[in-house]
């Protein structure tokens, strides 16, 4: 029986995994991304993670049939390199991530786009594996999305699925990105976070910075916002009804163009606030939904946070 690796590349953290046949996990490992040096760092990070998660499934890297690699930036897995990773440490030009990790490893590499892995993973062995066409929405730092139609991951050109970016708004409030509107500007948690020193700084009164330093954070993570909404902090419910709102615009006018049977909703946000908020965004598709009598199955994302390695392992196989 084969067994692969999966590493999932994000701005905080590398999560690796081996993954034996079907999505069982035999080993796994997550180490904090480095936050200096430069991509041949990081390419380092990813390979202790993977060694430190073959060694748990009681293998050597060699014995993997091969490392599949999620990873934000543009991503060209022929290549094998790797270019604007803008939220990892000075990751601008196209560094050879795949040959960099096949010499550490003793291995082949493949390269996928992060956020793809993880719907194909949800696709293959998730929320999505009851459907042949499905819309992944990772609600996170930003709103990433991938498409599955027909069976096979649709990538555009190479830059579809960008559904954070779809405007809800024409001339809304200025995204990370630097455009205005867009569906992240209101429900990524960068944008979140944003908005909410705003609101503080104008004398609204918020919990979420003291539960923020209580927790031991520098940001506003997902369990910060979760345990905010809990302690019905009257900002966090404001702030975050507005993203629910955003979402249900943006994810609807994304179905009405696609026509898919299943939206699958992860990310940290979405996995943190579970199926009470997917409800709510659901509720929140409905007004815009064209065809209103015949919505799609809006699930959270059944993977967790391994959806992403298990994804990227998934790149192995094909
Ligand atoms: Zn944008």
């Amino acid at each position: 029986m084969g067994i692969r690796g999966g590493i999932d590349l994000g701005g905080t953290k590398i999560q690796a995994v081996v993954v034996g046949d079907g999505a069982d996990v035999l080993g796994s490992s997550r180490m904090p991304t480095p936050t200096s040096g430069g991509p041949p760092d990081v390419a380092a990070a990813m390979a202790a993670a993977m060694r430190d998660a073959a060694e748990e499934a009681g293998a050597g890297t060699g014995d993997l049939e091969g490392v599949g690699v999620g990873s934000p930036g543009v991503v060209a897995d022929e290549d094998g390199t790797v270019a604007a990773a803008r939220n990892l440490p000075d990751w601008e030009a196209a560094f050879p991530l795949r040959d960099a990790l096949a010499s550490h490893l003793d291995t082949k590499v493949r390269l996928g786009n992060d956020v793809q892995v993880a719907t194909d993973a949800e696709f293959e062995l998730g929320a999505g594996r009851d459907y042949s066409s499905i819309l992944g929405v990772f609600w996170g730092t930003g709103v990433g999305g991938g498409i599955v139609l027909d069976g096979k991951p649709w990538l555009g050109r190479s830059a579809a699925g960008e559904i954070g970016h779809v405007v809800v708004r024409m001339g809304g409030r200025r995204c990370p990105c630097g455009r205005r509107g867009c569906m992240e500007a209101y429900a990524g948690r960068l944008a979140l976070e944003r908005r909410a020193r705003e609101l503080l700084e104008k004398g609204q009164s918020t919990k979420l910075f003291e539960i923020m330093e209580e927790r031991g954070r520098d940001r506003l993570t997902s369990g910060v916002w979760a345990r905010a909404l809990k302690a019905e902090d009257a900002v966090a419910e404001k702030l975050i009804h507005q993203a629910v709102k955003a979402l249900g615009a943006g994810i609807a006018s994304s179905e009405n163009l696609l026509d898919v049977e299943a939206v699958v909703i992860g990310g940290g946000m979405g996995i943190r606030l579970g199926e009470p908020y997917v409800k709510k965004i659901r509720d929140a598709m409905t007004p815009h939904l064209f065809v209103e009598s015949n919505p799609p199955v809006v699930h959270v994302a059944t993977l967790g946070d391994l959806g992403g390695a298990i994804g990227a392992s998934l790149l192995v196989k094909r």
